[in-house]
């Protein structure tokens, strides 16, 4: 699944510079991830590296959004290409 910030989120910036799929990005008004893009890291990281390290865990599974490991790791493998 992509990983959704919930409205918690301090807007503090730390998660943004640490995606490697440059997932994040500031919202309106809370910084959003594009679940086209974030494949929870894997083929990057073994961990969430914005979740890692978000100061106040305010990122969670998304609800709506559940992929296996390997349909995020065809996702990896499709962004890889298109860069
Ligand atoms: Fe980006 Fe990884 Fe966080 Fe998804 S889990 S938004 S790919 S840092
Ligand atoms: Fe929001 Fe957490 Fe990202 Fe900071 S690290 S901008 S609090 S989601």
């Amino acid at each position: 699944m992509a990983l959704l910030i919930t409205d918690e989120c301090i807007n503090c910036d730390v998660c943004e510079p640490e995606c490697p799929n440059g997932a994040i990005s500031q919202g309106e008004e809370i910084y959003e991830i594009n679940p086209d893009k974030c494949t929870e890291c894997v083929g990057h990281y073994d961990t969430a590296q914005c979740v890692e390290v978000c100061p106040i865990d305010c990122i969670i599974p998304h609800p709506g959004i559940r992929e296996s490991r390997d349909e995020l790791m065809r996702k990896y493998e499709r962004l890889a290409a298109q860069s």
